[in-house]
C-alpha cells in the first residue's frame, strides 16, 4: 500500500472556496498547515462544524489574542536538547519536530514554528543522561510525532532505550494510528521493531491520540490492532475541546469504543491556553461537568480517565466541583513534595487554568518520608 501524499497548502484543497482559503491563508502564515488526503477524506463538506475539519483546517480564530506559545513553560524542563526531564521517574525524548497532521489545539505548536529546534540533536548524549539518572524508570518518546521518522531512525532509539536497564516503560506518543494509519498498516518493520522490544516483562505504549469517534475509522483500528498484535499497548488521552468533542455523547461514545477496542482512556486534558486555542477552550467546572455526565453512560473500563491539567507546577487532577468549591488534587508535581497535594478553591465557572483561580482556600500535603 502506498503512503497518502501529505498536504501541506490550503490552496491545495479544491473542496474549500476560495473566499474561504484566502482568510485561511493568513492563519497559514502564522501556523502552519499540514494533513494527509487520507485524514481529509474523513471530513463532510457540507458540515461546516465537522469535527474533523476543526480539528485540522486553520481558523480565522487562531488569529485571537489569547495564551503563551509554551503555556506549561515546557522548554524549563529541558536538560539537554531533546530531553525534558520534570517529573523523577519519567523522561521526554522529542526526537521529531514534524507531525502527521497538525492539530490546529497544538500545545507544542513552538516546535513548528521555532527556529531553535527543542528536538534531539546528539542521542548519544541524551541518552548517557537517561544512563546516569537511575531514577528514570519510564522514557517518552514523542515530538512532534515519532511514527513520522522512519523506522530504520526509530528503531536505534528505541533499541537503545531498551538496553538501559532501569527503564522499565518505553512509551511511543502518537497521532499517526488517527492522522495516517497506512504508516503503521503498510510497514512491517515498524511492526517487527515493537514485537522485539515490547517484552512481555517491559511493555511499550502507545500513546494514542483520538479526540473524536469519528477518528475510530477500519483503518485507524486495523493499525491499532496491528500494533496490539506486536505486543504494544495502546493507551489514549486527548483534551477536551469546544466544538469537537465538548458533548457528553461524543464523549461517551469516544470512551466506550476506545475501551472496546482495547484501547485504555488514560488521561483527558484541560485545553492549554496556548496561542491560537482559544476558540477551542472550554472551563475547567464545564469540562468536569461534560465528563461526569458522560461517564453515566460509560463501563467502568471505559471511565478509567483522569480529567487532568498539565501545568508547569505539575500534573493536577480535577477531582469534583460543587455549589461552592472546586477539589484538586496534585497527580504528578515538578516539587516532589506536592505530589498528593490537596487543594480547595472558591468555585469559579470561567476559570480555564490554574491561575484562573487565585490562592486555594485550603490545602493540604501528605508528609511522606
Ligand atoms: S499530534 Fe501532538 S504534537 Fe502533533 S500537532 Fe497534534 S497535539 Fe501537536
Amino acid at each position: 500500500m502506498t503512503h497518502p501524499r501529505y498536504i501541506t497548502k490550503i490552496d491545495d484543497i479544491k473542496e474549500i472556496p476560495e473566499d474561504d482559503a484566502a482568510k485561511l491563508r493568513k492563519v497559514e502564515k502564522r501556523f502552519p498547515f499540514r494533513a494527509s488526503e487520507y485524514y481529509l477524506s474523513l471530513i463532510d463538506w457540507n458540515n461546516k462544524n465537522d469535527p474533523i475539519r476543526r480539528i485540522i483546517l486553520p481558523d480565522i480564530d487562531e488569529l485571537d489574542n489569547w495564551g503563551d506559545l509554551d503555556p506549561s513553560t515546557e522548554s524549563d524542563n529541558t536538560v539537554l536538547p531533546g530531553i525534558q526531564h520534570k517529573y523523577g521517574p519519567t523522561a521526554l525524548m522529542l526526537v521529531s519536530d514534524v507531525c502527521g497532521g497538525i492539530c490546529r489545539f497544538c500545545f507544542r505548536k513552538r516546535i513548528f514554528m521555532d527556529a531553535e529546534s527543542e528536538t534531539i540533536n546528539d542521542l548519544s548524549e541524551d541518552l548517557a543522561y537517561i544512563r546516569s539518572h537511575t531514577e528514570i524508570s519510564n522514557v517518552l518518546i514523542t515530538g512532534g510525532d515519532p511514527l513520522t521518522l522512519a523506522t530504520s531512525r526509530l528503531e536505534p532509539i528505541v533499541q537503545q532505550v531498551r538496553e538501559i536497564d532501569h527503564v522499565k516503560i518505553i512509551r511511543i506518543g502518537s497521532k499517526m494510528p488517527a492522522y495516517d494509519p497506512c504508516r503503521i498498516t503498510g510497514d512491517p518493520s515498524l511492526l517487527k521493531m515493537i514485537e522485539k522490544y515490547s517484552t512481555k516483562e517491559k511493555r511499550i505504549y502507545i500513546m494514542t491520540q483520538f479526540n473524536h469517534p469519528k477518528e475510530l475509522t477500519n483503518e485507524a483500528l486495523e493499525a491499532v490492532n496491528l500494533l496490539t498484535k506486536a505486543g504494544a499497548k495502546p493507551t489514549n488521552q486527548t483534551p477536551v475541546l469546544r466544538g469537537v468533542n465538548d458533548d457528553p455523547k461524543v464523549l461517551s461514545e469516544l470512551l466506550g469504543r476506545l475501551a472496546a477496542a482495547g484501547i485504555a482512556p488514560y488521561y483527558i486534558f484541560q485545553c492549554r491556553p496556548t496561542i491560537g486555542n482559544y476558540h477551542f477552550s472550554v472551563p475547567i467546572e464545564e469540562t468536569y461537568h461534560l465528563l461526569e455526565k458522560a461517564k453515566r453512560t460509560c463501563s467502568g473500563l471505559a471511565k478509567r480517565v483522569k480529567f487532568v491539567m498539565s501545568h508547569k507546577s505539575g500534573k493536577i487532577e480535577i477531582l469534583a466541583t460543587d455549589d461552592k468549591y472546586t477539589y484538586m488534587k496534585y497527580h504528578q508535581a515538578a516539587d516532589h513534595n506536592n505530589i498528593g497535594k490537596f487543594m480547595i478553591f472558591a468555585k469559579n465557572p470561567d476559570a480555564k487554568w490554574l491561575e484562573d483561580y487565585g490562592a486555594p482556600l485550603s490545602e493540604s500535603t501528605l508528609n511522606y518520608e
